[in-house]
């Protein structure tokens, strides 16, 4: 049998400027696609009302295309498409794989009792797991709008990473039941990602070390609400020098300020490149790197990004790829 053709995404948050971080990993899901003749989607996360911004949406299509990026087809608004979301969860309540709940964030963390205050995960104790008969039900007795959660059942999720290779986690006690809608009525993460790449068709999801403890819960959902899971693989961060992750507010890194300044995009491609080891140092647009592309197959240790890169592209030069010495990010 044939293999299907590849599908993988762009997924933008268009509530903030976007940074060399996110550069990085758009390129490489890009290249990857692209590398195996596939069609690459565009979606624009946008279901936060309050921190969406046009502006931002507008310098995300137009940071995209700095970069050398294209897409295929028309993009997606998670927001205005929203209705497939919100009946996804419908559809996990009406089965009874999810349940009303109305704790606070507050009560969640009091409930823990966790013996030291931030201790590693929270773990939602299972208060309302049970407690109401209905919707209806947890709002006359609570007085609250109700969050959904997914029931969790016990067991390891196993899945194989294209860079971490073989990977397991036991979501309810790591975890345990998880928002899919939050006391404000907007579609949790977890599961606006999984509804929308099965829309999308999408079966490649390269994206940062960030999200692969979010993965396990994402592979629950696609079982539950029986779609396929993609090929996942998750890159190493972008860091500054004390080694912490690039935050969305960090805009003197942001693509924008670059393109302001006048810095060649083919030199940040170039970095990007040197930094996955496809090559050092040449100035070549995106798609000149698509034929030497291939994933490692090992994980990556994060990549710094801060002062000396920055002043290198913007005096006109490939800033050399720097590792982290500290802890891989993962
Ligand atoms: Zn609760």
């Amino acid at each position: 049998m044939q293999e299907p053709r590849t599908v993988g995404r762009l997924a933008p948050s268009p509530t903030g400027r976007l940074h060399v971080g996110h550069a990085r990993s758009f390129l490489i899901a890009w290249w990857s696609v692209r590398a195996a003749g596939g069609r690459v989607v565009l979606r624009l996360e946008d279901l936060d009302r309050s921190r969406v911004r046009q502006e931002y949406v507008d310098g995300v299509l137009r940071d995209l295309e700095w970069l050398g990026l294209d897409w295929d087809g028309v993009p997606l608004s998670q927001y205005e498409s929203r209705a497939a979301l919100h009946a996804a969860a419908e559809d996990l309540l009406a089965r009874g794989l999810a349940y009303p709940c109305v704790c606070t964030r507050r009560e969640v963390q009091e409930a823990i009792a966790a013996p030291h205050a931030g201790d590693v995960n929270e773990v939602y104790p299972g208060t309302c797991r049970d407690r109401f008969a209905s919707v209806q039900a947890a709002r006359a007795e609570s007085g609250r709008e109700p969050a959904l959660r997914f029931r969790v059942a016990p067991g390891v999720v196993e899945f194989d990473d294209l860079l971490h290779g073989p990977q397991r986690q036991d979501v309810a006690s790591v975890v345990g039941d998880f928002p899919i809608t939050s006391r404000d009525g907007q579609v949790a993460y977890q599961l606006a990602v999984v509804v929308d790449d099965a829309r999308q068709g999408v079966n490649e999801v390269l994206r940062g070390d960030d999200l692969l403890d979010s993965t396990a819960r994402q592979g629950l959902l696609q079982r539950a609400l029986g779609l396929a899971s993609p090929r996942w693989g998750h890159l190493g961060l972008v860091v500054d020098e004390s080694g912490r992750r690039l935050a969305k507010r960090a805009d003197d890194l942001s693509l924008e300020r670059l393109r302001d300044e006048g810095v060649d995009p083919r030199r940040l491609v170039a970095w990007i490149a040197d930094g996955f080891e496809l090559g050092a140092g040449e100035p070549l647009p995106a798609e000149a790197w698509i034929a030497r592309f291939r994933l490692p197959s090992q994980p990556e240790s994060a990549i710094r990004f801060d002062r000396p890169e920055l002043d290198a592209l913007l005096s006109g030069r490939v800033p050399a790829a720097r590792r982290s010495s500290g802890p891989r990010m993962s």
